[in-house]
């Protein structure tokens, strides 16, 4: 193993168990506040999380020294998400821990996993960009890189998902309700937020016309740190969130008069801003108290960087080496007026040197290009929260529009502008993003092609050196090693333990790919994970599944671009042709779907209505046998990803093509040894280069093809279904009542969508899917062939680690330079 990553507590050792132990119990009775006899499993999580954060502390003081020390460029990871999941499993692994705790709860009497699921899942995130922002957390630590992530302490995560007869029912997720063993809340970093008031013109003593923001409604943000524990224990960075705070728990005007309960209700409004998270995913709702979350987390972290800038430093010229704040979307984009402001306002700067200074320390990375997902503010909005960022912004998209004004026609200058004027008078936040970056990334190749045709085509003309691509990445920590311990095992036992930190080593296994021993071994692991996740379906859902039939997996949001209705339409066309062929000789299938649709949304949820209604018939079919099964799990988050992951054989990831990004559900599903049943969209068409196109089952038009169809208008979905028996079948019986006989119409605004429009061309793509489905089931029979592509798989996927994601990203956008272990010491 690379001696950069050699842990002074990996490899165990006996007195290791005694101290845990012995510190176990410290914890249980002195601060859970109970003996070993009452404790309950949460109690023990509690007492284990403290454990072992103990002994994570003294190394989280050397990392934050190195970097103070070295006065290194530090990055600043800005994100309204941070999806990390469970963190008492993945520290203990990082820390090399997990053997000595597994012996320490046994001593105890204990089994480690009750004690590792007795967490909660922090859910500060809806999916695939929040788990990008936790991914990226890991591998910056990993790789030594100092790095802080920025973000919202929500009190109430991502809603817990019930079925209710197969309806999505919402549940607040009180994550927070016995308390979070993981953070250290820092009372004393305290940034006060400003929203409201107005702006005013006064001259300054050296005769210059300057602005200033002034009768402002103020709130608190207040610092939680939690550490974030690279692989090998040695660098420890932080990740820190904010939680709104009232200036006074009274507001003594109305105290004074009498009005207590008014009094208190000022508090409670102002510490709102940190209550909830949106629930939307890739969709804006335009709401006042989502915008102001945006500003409050932006804001307070801007305060943050630039007083820890300043204890080094006498003026901001050099910020730019210094600090690299990458936005994790729009949502922080506002920070962008906002470091203007303060050097500007508060500081003196002048324009010209106030905006060199925050374009080359801002870069923006856009995660979607569906049209409903740009956010934009209305002007109005902005006007009366932020008046000064409102006008900051006007001066950005004067100066800019005045520079190109000569040089362009009307209308592009209309689309370059930051104000849309279309209808209500709006802030686009994309615009502001780019113009204040000096790095724009997309998030796979496909993707950052498309930008630089579609939403950014005119700024590109202009700048065509700022967009650059950063395919996504996942940590083979949490997704391979910690997820998959059979798998993980099989692999070091082969070519040692090296790629768990640079995953490209995977590449050797593909001298195994013919080794009928290897081969057995991981078919072994496979049907292991099968039999965890068969084991969690019974339990949570009371079906059994056959182990030995094909796990297909759609795990994912729900959404229509992802087109689980595909899914579901092929699924029902097998389900009749098994009835219709009840001799024939199938090969048996688990579909297992899960995925969370946001509350507002109603087709989406609907189709998790059509899920369970399917399930339901097919899975109760005697004439099917047990040849087909549709289990939907409800609530999809980290922890369940973590048992699904490892226990696919096939991945699906039939997005139309052109409008998933990337997609990181695709990259764990392979990396875990399922091949890919996908359209060319987002990433998967760089998985097809790397694990080869015999490895995987390609589908569908690709994006310039759907873009054709969509740019001739003549596309007519009611022409293929007549021309498609199957399809036409399914959509019948779903839109027949054949799956809801308790209400028959119950899925005609489904059918009824596809006929009469199908924005997401399912009926287009579904002969291919169907075929290439078949070609996949087919080759499950032949156990040599099928296991021979899923080791090629896997062993394709080092590419894909984000390790290699962060250390482009640190070369190509942020010029910051890893800080080993120790740098600090000397001093
Ligand atoms: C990886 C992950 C996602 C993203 O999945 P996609 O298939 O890329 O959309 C969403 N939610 C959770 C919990 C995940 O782990």
């Amino acid at each position: 193993m690379d001696a950069r990553y050699r842990s002074r507590e990996i490899g165990r050792k006996a007195e290791d168990v005694d101290a845990l132990k012995r510190s176990f119990l410290e914890w249980l009775v002195y601060s859970v506040g109970k003996d070993a006899k009452t404790a309950t499993r949460r109690d023990w999580f509690t007492t284990g999380a403290l454990s072992v954060r103990d002994r994570v502390v003294d190394r989280w003081m050397d990392t934050t020294r190195g970097v103070y020390a070295a006065d290194a460029k530090r990055i600043y990871y800005f994100s309204m998400e941070f999806l990390v999941g469970r963190l008492l499993s993945n520290n203990l692994d990082n820390l090399g821990l997990t053997e000595v705790c597994r012996e320490t709860v046994d001593r105890l009497g204990l089994r480690l996993e009750e004690v590792l699921e007795a967490e909660p899942d922090p859910a500060l995130g809806n999916g695939g960009l929040g788990r990008l922002a936790a991914c990226f957390l890991d591998s910056m630590a990993t790789q030594h890189l100092p790095a802080f992530g920025y973000g919202i302490r929500y009190e109430y995560g991502l809603f817990e998902q019930r079925f209710d007869q197969g309806w999505q029912v919402e549940f607040p997720d009180n994550w927070l309700r016995f308390g979070n063993p993981w953070e250290f809340a820092r009372p004393e970093v305290l940034y006060p937020i400003h929203f409201h008031g107005h702006v005013e013109t006064y001259i300054d003593g050296a005769g210059m016309e300057r602005r200033r923001w002034v009768g402002t409604e103020t709130v608190h943000a207040m610092a939680f740190d939690t550490p974030v524990v690279g692989y090998g224990g040695e660098t420890i960075n932080t990740l820190r969130l904010w939680s709104a705070r009232a200036l006074s728990d009274f507001d003594f005007t109305h105290f004074n008069d009498g009005d207590y309960l008014k009094a208190v209700e000022s508090k409670v409004l102002s510490e709102n801003l940190s209550r909830v998270l949106y629930p939307n995913d890739a969709t804006e709702v335009g709401r006042e108290l989502r915008f102001k979350q945006e500003y409050f987390f932006t804001s307070a972290s801007i305060q943050d960087i630039l007083r820890r800038y300043m204890q080094h430093h006498k003026d901001f010229d050099a910020l730019p080496e210094k600090a690299a704040i990458q936005l994790n979307d729009t949502h922080p984009a506002i920070g962008i007026a906002e470091l203007m402001r303060i050097l500007i306002d508060l500081h003196g700067l002048d324009w010209d040197r106030a905006w060199d200074i925050t374009r080359r320390t801002f870069s923006y990375t856009n995660h979607t290009l569906l049209p409903e997902a740009l956010e934009s503010w209305p002007v109005g909005m902005m006007e009366r929260v932020l008046p000064r960022h409102m006008q900051i912004i006007y001066d950005i998209n004067a100066r800019f529009l005045d520079s190109v004004w000569a040089r362009s026609d009307i209308d592009t200058i209309r689309r370059l502008s930051l104000i849309d004027e279309n209808g209500e008078r709006r802030v686009r936040m994309g615009g502001l993003a780019f113009l204040g970056s000096h790095k724009v990334n997309g998030v796979s190749a496909l993707h950052t092609d498309l930008m630089k045709q579609t939403v950014f085509a005119d700024y590109h003309r202009l700048f065509p050196d700022r967009i650059t691509n950063m395919t996504n990445g996942i940590t083979p920590r949490r997704w391979l090693h910690q997820a998959n311990p059979a798998l993980s095992r099989l692999i070091s036992s082969r070519i040692g333990d090296g790629w768990i930190t640079d995953l490209g080593r995977l590449a050797v296994l593909k001298e195994r790919v013919g080794d009928e021993v290897f081969q057995e071994e991981f078919r072994r692991a496979k049907r292991q994970n099968k039999k965890r996740l068969a084991a969690y379906i019974a339990r949570h859902l009371r079906i059994d599944v056959d182990v030995d039939s094909l796990f297909d997996v759609q795990v994912k949001r729900i959404h229509e671009y992802k087109r689980q209705l595909l899914n579901l339409l092929q699924t029902v066309a097998l389900y009749n042709e098994i009835r219709d062929n009840p001799t024939r000789d199938f090969v048996p299938v688990t579909k297992i779907l899960a995925g969370k649709a946001a509350p507002a949304y109603h087709q989406a949820k609907l189709i998790i209505k059509l899920a369970n209604d399917i399930g339901r018939v097919i899975n109760n079919d005697p004439l099917v046998r047990g040849r087909l099964k549709l289990v939907m799990l409800p609530n999809y988050n980290v922890s369940q990803a973590e048992i699904i992951m490892p226990a696919a054989d096939l991945s699906e990831q039939i997005s139309t093509a052109g409008m998933e990004a990337s997609g990181t559900g695709n990259m764990k599903l392979a990396l875990n040894g399922a091949l890919t049943i996908g359209t060319l969209d987002g990433a998967n068409v760089e998985i097809r280069d790397h694990v080869g196109a015999d490895n995987i089952f390609i589908f569908g038009m690709n994006a310039q093809e759907v873009q054709e169809l969509r740019d001739q208008g003549a596309f007519d979905p009611r022409a293929v279904v007549g021309a498609n028996p199957h399809l036409k079948r399914a959509l019948d019986m779903i839109g027949g009542g054949a799956f809801s006989p308790d209400d028959p119409g119950r899925f005609r605004p489904i059918v009824d969508a596809l006929l009469y429009n199908d924005h997401f061309l399912v009926t287009a793509d579904f002969e291919d899917y169907r075929n290439s489905h078949a070609t996949a089931v087919t080759l499950y029979r032949n156990k040599t062939e099928w296991t021979a592509k899923a080791i090629i798989n896997t062993a394709s996927m080092g590419w894909f680690s984000s390790d290699r994601t962060i250390l482009d990203y640190a070369k190509h956008i942020w010029g910051v330079a890893p800080v080993l272990p120790g740098a600090g010491e000397a001093d």
